[in-house]
């Protein structure tokens, strides 16, 4: 073999590798949404998974595009550009594998600035991260312009750490009101994310917390059954998140790193 071939087979072989790796971690925190789901009576399939590509390259992004996932997340605008066009070309040219899918959901996920929001409307089905009434209200009007209505959550800070974003849970409930009476998007739900600590004590208050002001918000009958959706859970935690009654998880390291 010459030395050419050995580094073509060394490259095929690292790029297998990388595959693999993608496609066993995915796996595994399937196995794990699983085994958290029956552990508390719930159906896996309540469950979604957003895949979170902000640390993923191109290729390890294909990758988990090639073996099934459809929705994805970002947390920076700017980002999402860039990997949303290179997504967009990479399922042009696989029109004809059937194991690439056609379409894709992008999920705006990170704290979006109102000067952003057109971009982030003009690829996003969902924004998570909506918390004051002027977001709202730019995301009302240029999703007009746009002809789109987009699904948006609530993010709350149940962790009443200062400098996160997030609407205070003792403002959520009114803020939610007003963003239902917002004719161009669906209020479908809640985002949270729990404080970075290894405490799970820690964690798990803040999902119930959550929780428990997702299912004031809907016994108020403020909003329709549109209303369903938990997003919370990340790597370190989706296994507690899940325990809790979340439906949406985002994650990104156990995938990427
Ligand atoms: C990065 C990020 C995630 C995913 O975090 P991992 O720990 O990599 O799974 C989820 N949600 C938001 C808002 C993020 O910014």
């Amino acid at each position: 073999m010459t030395l050419q071939q050995t580094t073509k087979q060394g490259c095929i072989k690292a790029m297998m590798g990388c595959t693999s790796k993608i496609s066993d971690r995915l796996k595994a925190v399937k196995k794990n949404v699983k085994n958290a789901c029956a552990r508390v009576g719930r159906d896996p399939d309540d469950v979604k998974i957003i895949i979170v590509t902000k640390t993923a390259a191109t290729e390890a992004t294909k990758e988990v595009i090639r073996v099934g996932c459809t929705d994805l997340g970002e947390n920076r605008v700017q980002h999402l550009k860039q990997i949303a066009a290179e997504m967009d070309a990479f399922i042009a040219e696989n029109k004809d594998n059937p194991k690439v899918p056609t379409k894709l959901v992008w999920h705006m996920i990170g704290h979006l600035q109102r000067n952003k929001v057109k971009q982030a409307l003009q690829i996003c089905d969902f924004i998570h991260s909506v918390d004051t009434l002027r977001l709202a209200e730019e995301i009302d009007q240029i999703a007009a312009k746009l002809g789109k209505r987009p699904d948006v959550l609530l993010q709350v800070n149940c962790s009443d750490e200062p400098q996160k974003y997030g609407v205070p849970v003792g403002a959520a409930t009114h803020l939610a009101e007003q963003i239902t009476t917002m004719k161009n998007m669906r209020l479908v739900g809640l985002m949270t994310m729990a404080p970075l600590t290894l405490n799970k004590e820690i964690v798990r208050a803040c999902f119930i917390r959550a929780r428990e002001l997702f299912e004031e918000i809907k016994g108020e009958k403020l909003v329709g059954p549109e209303f369903s959706q938990l997003s919370m859970g990340m790597s370190q935690d989706y296994e507690i998140a899940i325990e809790e009654g979340a439906t949406i998880l985002r994650i990104g390291s156990a995938i990427f790193a």
